[in-house]
């Protein structure tokens, strides 16, 4: 399949020919940026016992529905401490911290800040109505609650509720293991002296870097000059080792470009390249490759391109492997802070952009040079603008964005 496809219909073909992985058992600590493969249902309460939400004294609301009123301290309870066999009677008080269980015959806690100590005596200064200052069981979570249903993505505060609950390991889709390869003659890795006609790869290093930043295992493959059957190695060896792979460089029409060949003499049927109607990033070639259907992204190399392109196909492919169902970004209006002109030729223009969140909500303007080559400007984007076919917008339009870094959205 070839010619010029939307980057939808690209999307739509890519999706298709992905599958969530099979889920695992991870202990909890493993589990941050996972999603769950099936509803997590509470085995216990939480809180699990009732306590004081303040420090000052637990004590019988209806002793002090006249206030001022003089209770005897009869007990002390820090938080942690065991309630049991301590009573609070009538006309009496226990001294209790935030988090201590209130004790038996008690119904309310006044603020300590309400009262004034006398000697084994408290002066409670307030009236409190039964209930007041009291954490009842269960009211975070009830034993039995579904907590979580199955393809919720676990945040750092999902992670609390499950500790609360002692919950130590979770059913999840696991992190997809993703990996990297760059291909080229002219390619050289690290910080060597650069021979005439070479340059240093960068892609590498970059996409192992998003694919961390996108809560995935990335697997540096290294690098291979423009040569089939090195780069068949490669891929035949990652497809059984890896859930994904992702190779740039050498998927346009040039004459050494050989990842085309390669990925239709491995995946067979399954190999697909397409000139997608978006710039930067035209050029991609996808195949799943046996044994496991394992899919791979042939990326343009071009180092802009080849982060467009990894956001376009690969990030919602891979978000899909991981069980999400939300696969792409939302995109987001904002205003123009500047003009982004541009030349209809049948393409969607992404433009990297610096997006702010300023009083009239998103604004955005672009971020340096705009040729696929320039990787500074994509640095000191935190957006990309989506331009659609046609003349572009001038400032103060509207134009949609991905929002690629949202903390550095504050101005
Ligand atoms: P290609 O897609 O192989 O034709 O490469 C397009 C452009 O991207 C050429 O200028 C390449 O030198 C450059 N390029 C390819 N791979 C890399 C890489 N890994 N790092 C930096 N630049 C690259
Ligand atoms: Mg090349």
């Amino acid at each position: 399949m070839s010619g010029l496809v939307t980057v939808e219909e690209a999307r739509r073909s890519v999706l298709s020919s992905c599958r969530p992985l099979g889920p695992v058992q991870v202990p909890l600590s493993d589990a941050l940026g996972l999603v769950t493969a099936r509803p997590i249902v509470s085995g216990e309460a939480v809180p699990p016992f009732t306590n004081s939400s303040m420090d000052g004294y637990a004590l019988r609301a209806g002793d002090v529905a006249v206030a001022p009123t003089r209770l005897r301290v009869v007990g002390v309870l820090m938080a942690g401490d065991d309630p049991s066999g301590m009573v609070v009677g009538e006309g009496e008080a226990v001294r209790i911290m935030t988090g201590a269980a209130v004790p038996e015959g008690a119904d309310a806690v006044c603020m300590v800040e309400h009262t004034r100590a006398q000697g084994g005596w408290v002066l409670v200064e307030e009236a409190v109505g039964p209930g007041t200052n009291v954490r009842r069981p269960g009211e975070d979570i009830a034993a039995g609650d579904e907590v979580f249903a199955a393809g919720e993505s676990l945040g750092p505060a999902h992670i609390g509720v499950l500790a609360s609950l002692g919950v130590a390991r979770v059913e999840v889709f696991p992190r997809p293991r993703v990996g990297v390869v760059s291909t080229g003659d002219e390619l050289v890795a690290g910080a060597g002296r650069l021979a005439p006609g070479k340059i240093r790869d960068s892609n590498r290093p970059g996409l192992l870097a998003r694919l961390r930043t996108d809560g995935f295992e990335p697997v540096d493959l290294g690098w291979v000059g423009d040569e089939g059957e090195a780069l068949a190695d490669v891929l035949v060896n990652a497809a059984r080792t890896c859930d994904a792979v992702i190779s740039s460089g050498g998927v346009s029409v040039g004459d050494r470009d050989m990842v085309k060949s390669v990925l239709d003499e491995l995946g067979g049927q399954q190999a697909r390249w397409w000139q997608v109607a978006v710039r930067p990033g035209k050029p991609f070639a996808f195949s799943t490759l046996p044994p496991r259907s394992t899919p791979v992204f042939g990326l343009p190399g071009n180092p802009v391109s080849t982060l467009v392109s990894y956001e376009l196909f690969a990030r919602p492919a891979v978000r899909l492997m991981a069980g999400h169902h939300s696969l792409e970004r939302p995109r987001l209006p904002a205003l123009a802070a500047s003009d982004m002109r541009r030349q209809p030729d049948g393409r969607l223009h992404l433009v990297r952009v610096t997006v702010k969140a300023g009083p009239r909500g998103l604004e955005a303007w672009p971020s340096g040079g705009q040729g696929s080559h320039q990787l500074r400007a994509l640095a000191a984007a935190n957006g990309l603008a989506f331009l659609p076919d046609g003349e572009g917008v001038t400032a103060g339009e509207q134009v949609d964005v991905w929002v690629l870094d949202v903390d550095r959205l504050s101005p």
